[in-house]
């Protein structure tokens, strides 16, 4: 087993900032033990104590943002500005469920046949492993840990390896903020050890968020055990631009859905679909406002783009656009040769040309390369959006609200925005359907993934 595959390398210098060993068995034996004391101690406790609890881990978030700001930058590579814009964020999923989570988990009357009365009661289950992506390594995190947390289930942490100083960070708040012991516990665990805690009696629900291959993996694991899961995968969420669309709005919504964190968000809009009557117009537009980004430090306010999260990854992406190339596909705009240096950059493309038959078509590219089509009518976006093995997101773009809402309902994805690009809010449920995963995080829905819903007749 690698015994320091925990780095922490800044993706702008190549820099190593800090190793950290693997978690030895012993440790996640205790994390096990101590997330069973906390799940027994806090059924005998009132949920308005965790809710306390919480609220003072958001304030701990709010308080120093910067503080925690600087370790998505430093370990990921995220643009300052966008680093202290998670770490608000974090806060605010918390805030919410301090706010929200006692209603979503209230008693629910339901009337059974014959008048005969029954109700739904909502409580914990057990220990939750939550395996989260480096892409947004706090808000991931906090999306899992703040409604487990007021339902009373425990949550263990196997972060991504890049970014282990994020993970420390989290712990560390959970602790400044005086969490109770085994509510939150952060492990360098290897596969093998998320594998073990997954068949383990404590553990009753595992949360993945991540890529289609990892989903496979830890869904199988899960199924094996019989503990629930949900998945929050991969996707190719399509930017529709019908011809009727405001140019500016749709514009702004596609730089910013496509270039955000640098490509690297599962709801990117990595598929243009444009209407003939305002494909010039909005090409255009597009080639003007990605010419603007260039390379920088993430930690200077002014970079407009941030390197990818590593060497690898960069690396990865360079080897997916060639095969894109080699499948078949142009480049429309950009230059696809490799950027040389120590940072991990990757300069903003946009291809066309990409068939159902090019062998990556399918493939998720993680990164600032946006695909453009030109479409005619709305059975071809239709037929062209749902030929994904993925549905996870989208957006519309038309001054036509019910043309644009109807439209949405045709396409398969679990969430889709009109004329906005889609981002997560506290409020809304967030997931996919196919190959992007199952299951829902965030709102009401989010906090019932993994209690166990119990009906209660007479
Ligand atoms: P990844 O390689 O799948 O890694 C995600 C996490 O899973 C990491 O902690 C990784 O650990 C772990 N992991 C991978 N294989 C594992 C296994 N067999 N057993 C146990 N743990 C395993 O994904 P990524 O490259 O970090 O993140 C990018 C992906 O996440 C993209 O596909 C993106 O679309 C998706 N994503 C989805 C959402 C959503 O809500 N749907 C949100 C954000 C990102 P190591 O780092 O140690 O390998």
């Amino acid at each position: 087993r690698f015994l320091m595959a925990y780095r922490a390398v800044n993706p702008y210098n190549g820099e190593l900032i800090k190793e950290f060993p693997a978690a030895t068995d012993a440790e996640v034996e205790q994390a096990l033990t101590a997330a069973k004391a906390f799940y027994q101690q806090a059924k005998q406790q009132p949920l308005e104590q965790r809710a306390k609890q919480l609220a003072a881990l958001a304030n701990e978030f709010t308080q120093k943002t910067d503080y925690y700001a600087k370790f998505l930058t430093t370990n990921m590579g995220k643009l300052i500005n966008d680093a202290r814009g998670e770490v608000q964020k974090t806060a605010a999923f918390a805030n919410y469920y301090v706010e929200h989570g006692a209603a979503a988990l209230a008693d629910q009357d339901y009337t059974a046949i014959a008048g005969r009365k029954a109700h739904l009661e909502f409580s914990s289950i057990g220990a939750i492993v939550a395996v989260e992506p480096w892409n947004f390594p706090y808000t991931q995190v906090m999306r899992v840990f703040a409604p487990n947390f007021i339902l009373g289930n425990p949550v263990i942490l196997k972060h991504a390896s890049i970014v282990p100083e994020c993970a420390q960070a989290f712990e560390d708040a959970c602790q400044a903020a005086g969490l109770p012991a085994g509510a939150f516990k952060n492990l360098f665990a290897t596969y093998d050890q998320v594998n073990r805690m997954i068949s383990d009696p404590r553990v009753q629900g595992v949360a993945l968020t991540g890529s289609e291959k990892a989903g496979e993996r830890i869904a199988a694991e899960a199924g094996h055990n019989l503990k629930k899961s949900t998945m929050e995968l991969g996707g190719t969420d399509v930017c529709i631009v019908l011809n009727d669309a405001d140019l500016k709005k749709a514009v702004a919504g596609a730089v910013n859905g496509r270039l955000r964190n640098s490509g690297q968000v599962c709801t990117s809009a990595k598929r243009y679909l444009v209407q003939s009557g305002i494909y010039d117009e909005f090409l255009a537009a597009i080639k003007e406002e990605f010419a603007k980004y260039q390379p920088g430090d993430p930690l200077d306010e002014k970079t407009t783009l941030a390197p990818l999260s590593s060497k690898s990854a960069q690396q990865n992406l360079q080897t997916q656009i060639k095969a894109v190339l080699a499948g078949g596909a142009k480049v429309l705009w950009g230059d696809p040769t490799p950027v040389t240096g120590p940072g991990a950059f990757f300069m903003p493309l946009i291809i066309t040309g990409m068939t159902y038959d090019n062998p990556m078509y399918d493939h998720e590219l993680f990164g600032p390369v946006a695909q453009i089509y030109q479409v005619e009518d709305e059975s071809q976006i239709v037929e062209l959006a749902n030929h994904s093995n993925y549905g996870l997101g989208g957006a519309i773009y038309s001054e036509d609200l019910d043309k644009a809402r109807q439209l949405a309902s045709k396409i398969e994805t679990g969430q889709i925005a009109v004329n906005q690009p889609l981002s997560s809010l506290p409020e809304l449920p967030f997931g996919g359907i196919k190959k992007s995963g199952y299951g829902r995080e965030l709102s009401d829905l989010g906090i019932r993934e993994f209690a166990n819903i119990k009906t209660v007749l007479g």
